[in-house]
């Protein structure tokens, strides 16, 4: 068993838990989709979701400092805003949904915004023409998915609606895939882009010959360099997991394979060790019963911070290289790990929930594998309260 590689970054010292990310992993994985796509396709990282519970502000700072990310994609007006605060001059593409009467706060240099319905259209341009400002707009496609989307048949009444207001303009034309992470039979995925290749025709012919056009999430990207078109939108991969099993089954067939780097860490400190004699029970519920002297760490997160209770009894935390299982339920603000088998357990140790130590490892992926989830679940519930350091 190698040596712990657990250490105490700067900034972690006085927290009882923190999430560390891990820059030169973030760098690596838009490397590895830079060296794949063409030099005119532009890299989106999506950013919704606290940047995939990551940290927004934090993983917008780390891709301020490099070249190759492009664009950000975020699903609130809220979030383009947190985007614009750290990079002013990314553009930045909103995803969901605008409320009418918030849209004249949407009419910002830098922020786009995807549209798919006439009401938006409207107030969109006569908030924007007041002030003198063109609105950039991608319109939706619905190619399937059934979420947001113009449906094909609608599109040439929809364009011409946009050509003909003031205040905005058609910048893009996108889609999202319904079936592409959840298995390997692609058939569904190759038919919806074929349903936007036709409508890009289409506005073609409509003098829309400068269209952005972009369709690939994540699992699209890893798999089908038809998808890459002029922008790809990646979220997970960004931050180094795969979208699902399927995905990585696919993709590790592929010449020129190479693994993702997750970027996140998440670890805490124990907050007492102690031992429980044999016969006890440990935690709410009396679920479980000590078999043995036990020598135990508690640990002071638990569902609030975004720990599933679901994993009561079934994961393991890290500690000094070695797996240590959780004993009991999963509480509010606290765990229960069994340190009986590894050495060198004392007060505020760090401990790790998400990431690797020495040769063991604790992925997002394997969590939600536990819950009957997936791994954007796990990340997206992590607490935006935890602190975030960029190591
Ligand atoms: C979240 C999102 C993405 C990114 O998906 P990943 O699977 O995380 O890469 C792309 N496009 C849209 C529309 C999204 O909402």
């Amino acid at each position: 068993m190698r040596a712990s590689v657990s250490s105490d970054p700067k900034g972690s010292l006085d927290r009882h838990t923190w999430i560390e990310l891990n820059a030169r992993a973030y760098r690596h994985n838009i490397g590895h989709f830079r060296k794949r796509i063409p030099s005119r396709t532009r890299i989106c990282v999506a950013v919704k979701a606290n940047a995939y519970g990551h940290g927004l502000r934090e993983m917008v700072r780390i891709s301020r400092e490099f070249v190759g990310i492009d664009w950000f994609a975020v699903h609130t007006l809220q979030e383009a805003k947190e985007v614009q605060d750290t990079a002013p001059t990314h553009p930045v593409l909103i995803l969901g949904y605008v409320p009418l009467r918030a849209l004249h706060r949407a009419v910002r240099p830098g922020v786009r915004l995807t549209v798919w319905n006439p009401e938006t259209v409207h107030a969109l341009s006569s908030q924007a023409h007041v002030r003198g400002l063109l609105v950039p707009v991608h319109i939706k496609l619905e190619t399937g998915t059934n979420r947001h989307g113009v449906h094909a048949e609608d599109i040439t009444a929809f364009v011409r609606l946009i050509d003909a207001l003031p205040g905005i303009k058609l910048e893009g034309l996108s889609t999202h895939y319904a079936n592409i992470e959840d298995t390997t039979d692609y058939s569904y995925a190759r038919h919806q882009t074929e349903i936007l290749f036709g409508v890009r025709n289409q506005l073609h012919d409509m003098g829309h010959t400068d269209l952005m056009v972009h369709s690939a999430c994540s699992a699209a990207a890893l798999l089908f360099p038809a998808t890459h078109l002029d922008m790809i939108r990646i979220g997970i991969s960004a931050y180094g997991i795969w979208p699902s099993k399927e995905t990585l089954v696919s993709a590790s067939s592929l010449p020129g394979f190479e693994p993702l780097r997750p970027v996140l860490t998440w670890k805490a400190r124990l907050s007492q060790v102690k031992s429980v004699p044999e016969g006890q029970f440990i935690g709410y519920g009396c679920t479980y019963r000590a078999t043995r002297s036990t020598l135990l760490g508690i640990v002071p997160v638990g569902y609030s911070e975004g720990y599933p209770r679901h994993l009561s009894g079934r994961a393991h935390a890290l500690f000094h290289g070695q797996r240590a299982p959780l004993r009991g339920r999963v509480c509010m603000n606290i765990i229960m790990v069994d340190l009986t088998d590894v050495p060198d357990a004392h007060i505020e140790a760090p401990i790790t929930l998400i990431g690797h130590d020495g040769d063991e490892r604790v992925t997002a992926t394997d969590l939600a594998a536990l819950c009957g989830t997936i791994p954007y679940e796990i990340l997206a519930r992590l607490s935006p309260a935890i602190p975030r350091i960029i190591t």
